[in-house]
This record gives structure tokens, C-alpha cells and sequence, in this order.
């Protein structure tokens, strides 16, 4: 384990009806992930003393970049994001692999490419902090819709991120818990884990808590998206006849995020 940079907190500012923008600071210098909204970055920027250095984004839609203008003109910072997923204004772009340095941080972090929800998704894995930034790929309980990619892309990006460490804080875009875990209840009656977590996730949206961060080990023991190739969710996609027997498994994931599509 390499050592935690204890200096680094994340601000969870909420925007529009069921968005999360994260900002990444140190008590003093900050850079923001998907700014959506420029007011409430810079509301929060403002209320904790922060000044902005750099803006990250992971893909196209507007309730993701639609603050980055504001925030140029007015904080002049570099925007790193995705070199195929078609924002203009960019000055960073990247593709998988690629590694970004804040150094008024003191913070890495690595691109890993998830095409999926749009083509040229990127996501933000913080190593030595165990933090991922995924946009909307994987959702606590859920994934993202596939506006551009295929089954087999989403299948292989989420595959990707399951694999990072079980420990790893998922920051991902909106709060969708409660429906996505309704799913996934229906997919996985009988996890006793799903079932569990129902239960704590109710309990803080109660108290008017986010869901947001969550954490791959829990993903991994919950969310379906995550779990297209167990046995237990066949076997509901056989019985519900969504597959047919000799399915492969793109198919299975296929099918999973065919009946979210139209599941209330
Ligand atoms: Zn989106
Ligand atoms: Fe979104």
C-alpha cells in the first residue's frame, strides 16, 4: 500500500435535480470534476476558501461540462478531459493511460478509457487515495445508459473498474441508488447483501445523506451491471425468459441493461 496523502479531501456539491460535481482540495487549492453548474462550484470554491487550478472532465453531456466557460473566464485554469468524446475548449486531452499531474496538490491521477454511456468516456483512478472518478459509467447499484457504445464496450469498461482494488471510493455523477437498487432487487431476490444495503441506502436518503461515494467491494456484491455473469442472475434472466439457454455473455449484460431500460 503506498502511503495516503492525507492532506486531500473531496467536496460533494450537488447540482440540478440528482447530479454530483466532486471537488478535490487540500485546504487551500482545488480542482473540480465534472462541472456541470459553475454557480455551485464557485458558491463552494467561495464558502471554503479554495482557488481553482485545474477542471477534469469525463464525457460530452452538458450536465457534465456546461460550467467549464464560466469557470475558464473566471478562474483561467486548465481543462483536461477526453480527446475523443468531442468537447471543444479542451487543453488536456486524453486517452487511456495517460497519467495527470496536479502539482499544486501533489496528486496523480490515471485515464482509464470506459466507452459505454458515450464513446469517449474517460474515468479519473486516484491510486494513491484509492478514488475513482467515473462520471456516468458505474452508478452505485447501476451503470450508465448506453447512449453511443455497445454491450460489449460498457461489459469491458465496467469489467475494467471492478478489477481496481476492492477498497477503492466509487465518486460517481448522480444519485441514483434507491431506483438502481430497486433493479437490482428484482434481478438478485435473494441477496442477502442486496438486501442489506437496500436497508442503509433507504436510511440515508431519509436523513437527506448521498449514497455517493460507494465502494468496489459493495459494487461487486450488489450491483447487477457488475454481476451479469453469476449464476444467480442467469438463472433470473433464463426464468424471465431475457436470454435464451446457449446466450453469451455480452448477451447477458445486454439483456440486464435492456430490461433497465424499461424497468419502473
Ligand atoms: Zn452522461
Ligand atoms: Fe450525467
Amino acid at each position: 500500500m503506498q502511503p495516503i496523502n492525507e492532506t486531500l479531501s473531496i467536496l460533494t456539491v450537488p447540482a440540478f435535480d440528482d447530479n454530483y460535481l466532486w471537488i478535490i482540495h487540500n485546504g487551500q487549492d482545488a480542482i473540480v470534476v465534472d462541472p456541470g453548474d459553475a454557480a455551485a462550484i464557485l458558491q463552494a470554491l467561495g464558502q471554503h476558501n479554495l482557488n481553482l487550478r485545474a477542471i477534469l472532465l469525463t464525457h460530452h453531456h452538458s450536465d457534465h461540462i456546461g460550467g467549464v466557460e464560466l469557470l475558464v473566464k473566471q478562474c483561467n485554469v486548465p481543462v483536461y478531459g477526453p480527446a475523443n468524446d468531442g468537447i471543444l475548449g479542451i487543453n488536456h486531452a486524453l486517452v487511456d493511460g495517460d497519467i495527470v499531474q496536479i502539482k499544486d496538490l501533489d496528486m496523480q491521477l490515471e485515464v482509464i478509457a470506459v466507452p459505454g454511456h458515450t464513446l469517449g468516456h474517460i474515468a479519473y483512478y486516484v491510486p494513491e487515495q484509492a478514488w475513482l472518478f467515473c462520471g456516468d459509467t458505474l452508478f452505485a447499484g447501476g451503470c450508465g445508459r448506453l447512449f453511443e457504445g455497445t454491450p460489449a464496450q460498457m461489459l469491458h469498461s465496467l469489467e475494467k473498474l471492478a478489477a481496481l482494488p476492492d477498497q477503492t471510493s466509487v465518486f460517481c455523477a448522480h444519485e441514483y441508488t434507491l431506483s438502481n437498487l430497486r433493479f437490482a432487487s428484482a434481478v438478485e431476490p435473494n441477496n442477502l447483501d442486496l438486501q442489506e444495503r437496500v436497508t442503509r441506502e433507504q436510511g440515508k436518503r431519509a436523513n437527506g445523506l448521498p449514497t455517493v461515494p460507494t465502494q468496489i467491494k459493495l459494487e461487486k456484491l450488489t450491483n447487477p451491471f457488475l454481476r451479469s455473469k453469476e449464476s444467480s442472475v442467469i438463472a433470473q434472466l433464463l426464468a424471465l425468459g431475457k436470454i435464451t439457454d446457449n446466450a453469451d455473455a455480452v448477451s447477458h449484460f445486454a439483456a440486464l441493461r435492456e430490461w433497465k431500460n424499461n424497468f419502473s
